[in-house]
């Protein structure tokens, strides 16, 4: 028998219009869902019920971002529960309802993902609005947030009468669950045994910490005081990461360099890495679809038959590759850009646009650049992704790939494309030539971004941080940005082997050598699709974390 597991994650990417997740943390859980759906796991998941959903992105001329809270509608996506819970917070007793969805498997199995929503008449106006956006503003509203996530999560469990073996915290938002148990008279010892943590980030701001007059005002001073005997109070503030690791029997680093970079961050502290995955039916384009169908039968149930696509003939790899490209060329004429061909070579890079992923890196040289692109034919770049609307750093990184595209030139086109979602991932992953990643390492826990490319015969073009450490054959599934690893970045050094890798090595062969281009397709597929699976990463979940 497998451990019943209850997933719990402030965002889970459902499908791609329904705006509850705003990058890759939310795609990752939604990923997970779908592999236990097809693995007919006993899972159930948590989340809010984000009525707001994360936003609508409008991009000027001049690059900047305007954005405004996506409107859906939750009762044409969501069955209604009729259970009513609550939670008290302070001197609130907040009034919660939820909602359900069915992530459905390949086999049939069905994941049920439970949505708090604290938008009840019975609430008063402070209270309904709780769950409506995404990471809410300020951190009063977060810490009531992550509450309902935490408290009023274990009270749904009661309410539906699920018991679970495991509770699964993707990310430390969830930790006040174990509040919520010993509340029901559960000791820390019995809470350790039964929940499992997942670490995110290395960057400090995605670690919530809030100070003692927060923590006092939204759970009250007992709580409080329970926190600071569990170790989750330091230096006057409640740190989510710190009651996450206290409550956490595992804990699990993203990748190998991350759980390194995180048992830095947490000497003393176990630190398994259980390297992400990407969910291979959501992530395979059509024609890659069919030509799997085709040739590895079998592939949507295991995804490590696509080893077998090494077998496939170059000819037909190629010829996917062509009618995913001519589909994104499609997507781009109808947003407004005939300018861009299928004849170019075409470089994609999208995803959560914040600092230090380093959008802006492509153009440290414009002269360099330029220069290359007319060396050899011209380039193509499309970029996708929003900045948190109070990220000023992310936003200001749109507006300068904006500026610096307006004065290129005609040899090098760019375009930043509006409304970044899973649908236009999907379009993007498979239809640009090369995948370009650029953050500062060690920031980039894993990426999932260009697992996705690989698993449609795209190869990543990366500096070497996160995911790409493992998944990097230098020439054959692509290139590395750099060579050390644990060596911080530097920015000068990584550019001139961005432009060199690109000019010596990645566009002569594209240009010049078809077949060899399309055999580090095949082995992108072969090696790293098959491998960087939500699947594979699920499995070893089971196996060494969920089970004891
Ligand atoms: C996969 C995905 C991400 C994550 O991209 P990274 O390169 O891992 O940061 C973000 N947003 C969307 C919509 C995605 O599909």
């Amino acid at each position: 028998m497998n451990p019943s597991v209850a997933y719990f994650s402030m965002e889970i990417a459902l499908e791609a219009s329904i705006p509850t997740y705003a990058g890759g943390l939310g795609v990752l859980a939604g990923d997970t869902l779908r592999a236990a759906a097809d693995l007919e796991l006993p899972m159930i998941a948590v989340t809010l019920l984000h009525r707001s959903g994360y936003f609508t992105q409008r991009i000027g001329p001049e690059g900047v971002q305007y954005d405004e809270p996506a409107r859906w509608s939750p009762e044409e996506r969501l069955e209604p529960l009729d259970a009513r819970l609550e939670v008290h917070l302070g001197d609130h007793r907040v009034r919660l309802r939820a909602w359900r969805y069915g992530v459905e498997g390949v086999r049939g199995g069905a994941v049920p993902v439970y949505l708090l929503d604290s938008d009840v008449p019975e609430n008063g106006p402070d209270c309904r609005s709780i769950t409506d956006r995404l990471y809410g503003d300020g951190p009063v509203a977060r810490l009531r947030q992550e509450a309902v996530l935490g408290l009023g999560g274990i009270a749904l469990l009661e309410a539906i009468g699920v018991e679970v073996d495991v509770h699964h915290l993707n990310e430390g938002h969830s930790a006040l669950l174990a509040v919520a148990l010993l509340e029901r008279g559960e000791d820390l010892e019995a809470i350790r045994r039964r929940c499992v943590f997942t670490t995110h980030t290395p960057v400090p701001a995605g670690h919530d910490r809030f100070a003692e007059e927060t923590v006092r005002e939204v759970l009250g001073p007992g709580r409080m005081e329970r926190l600071r005997e569990i170790g989750a109070m330091v230096d006057g503030s409640l740190d989510m990461t710190r009651l996450a690791l206290a409550v956490s029997r595992r804990v699990n680093g993203v990748s190998l360099r991350h759980a390194e970079v995180s048992r830095e961050m947490f000497p003393g502290r176990e630190m398994d890495a259980i390297t992400n995955g990407v969910h291979v039916a959501t992530w395979v384009s059509p024609p890659f679809a069919e030509l799997f169908d085709r040739r590895l039968p079998g592939w949507r149930e295991e995804s490590a038959n696509l080893r077998h696509a090494i077998g496939i003939e170059l000819d037909e790899v190629e010829a996917a590759r062509g009618a995913a490209k001519r589909n994104l060329i499609e997507v781009l004429h109808a947003r407004g850009r005939p300018g861009f061909s299928a004849d170019r070579f075409t470089i994609g890079f999208a995803r959560r646009a914040t600092a230090y992923k380093r959008a802006d890196l492509l153009f440290g040289d414009l002269d360099r650049l330029r220069s290359i692109a007319a060396r050899h034919g011209g380039l193509q770049v499309v970029y996708g992704g929003k900045a948190h609307p109070r990220d000023e750093e992310g936003r200001a990184m749109i507006r300068r790939v904006v500026e610096a595209a307006r004065g290129i030139g005609d040899d090098v086109s760019v375009v930043w494309l509006e409304e970044y979602d899973m649908a236009l991932a999907g379009i993007l992953v498979a239809g640009v030539d090369l995948w370009l990643n650029t953050p500062r390492k060690p920031l980039e826990a894993s990426g999932t971004s260009g697992m996705k490319a690989a698993l449609n015969g795209v190869p990543s073009l990366s500096v070497l941080d996160g995911w790409w450490i493992e998944g990097c054959v230098d020439g054959m599934t692509g290139w590395a940005i750099g060579d050390d690893p644990r060596a911080p970045s530097d920015p000068a050094g990584e550019l001139e082997s961005l432009y060199r890798t690109l000019d010596e090595e990645i566009l002569p062969t594209w240009r010049d050598r078809p077949e060899a281009w399309a055999a580090v397709s095949r082995w992108s597929i072969a090696l790293n699709g098959s491998w960087f699976t939500a699947r594979r990463m699920l499995l070893q979940y089971v196996q060494r974390a969920y089970s004891r």
